[in-house]
């Protein structure tokens, strides 16, 4: 059965409650919480993120070079003033090379130009160091012209074994 065939009934109970409708745009803590799209990290509860406190981008491992777009609307014009960056134990960017599912998306449809084109320009960004990767993001974003140069930035490792955060940067 599809996930989203609940949605609406979990959102109406959630409607039965909501009281933040007033909430202003710009989040609270002037906070931008980077982090991997992994089904088992989840910043509200892990990191007590109320409503309205804080923009969290996600993407495949939580990578600021992917996140930049982003960081850049959230820190102009939403007012964020910290970075916080966070990957995790078990991550699937730690599993696979770029060549490797370039080639998983070729062999899927062999013979697709158009396919085999666009993937190769695609680089995945896999890491094989959790710890380096978190500190290589934290440097990309303390280097880079495009991040405001008071933006306070740290790193983390989140345990997905044990639900505990470590401090890396
Ligand atoms: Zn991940």
């Amino acid at each position: 059965m599809a996930a989203h065939l609940d949605f609406v009934k979990h959102n109406e109970k959630y409607v039965s409650s909501f009281d933040k409708g007033h909430l202003p745009l710009p989040p609270s803590k002037k906070c931008i919480i980077v982090t991997c799209i992994d089904a088992r990290v989840e910043p509200a509860s892990q990191l007590g993120i109320q409503l309205g406190e804080a923009h969290v981008i996600r993407n495949a491992g939580g990578l600021a070079e992917d996140a930049l777009r982003s960081i850049i609307i959230s820190q102009r014009l939403l007012g964020t003033r910290e970075i916080a960056v966070f990957h995790h134990t078990d991550c699937g960017m730690l599993t696979f090379s770029t060549d490797q599912l370039r080639q998983i998306v070729k062999d899927a449809d062999p013979g697709n130009t158009a396919v085999a084109d666009q993937v190769d320009k695609i680089d995945f960004l896999e890491f094989n160091n959790l710890e380096a990767s978190v500190k290589k993001d934290a440097a990309f974003l303390k280097d880079n012209p495009l991040v405001l140069k008071d933006t306070s930035i740290t790193g983390w490792v989140y345990a997905v074994e044990t639900g505990k955060v470590t401090q890396v940067v």
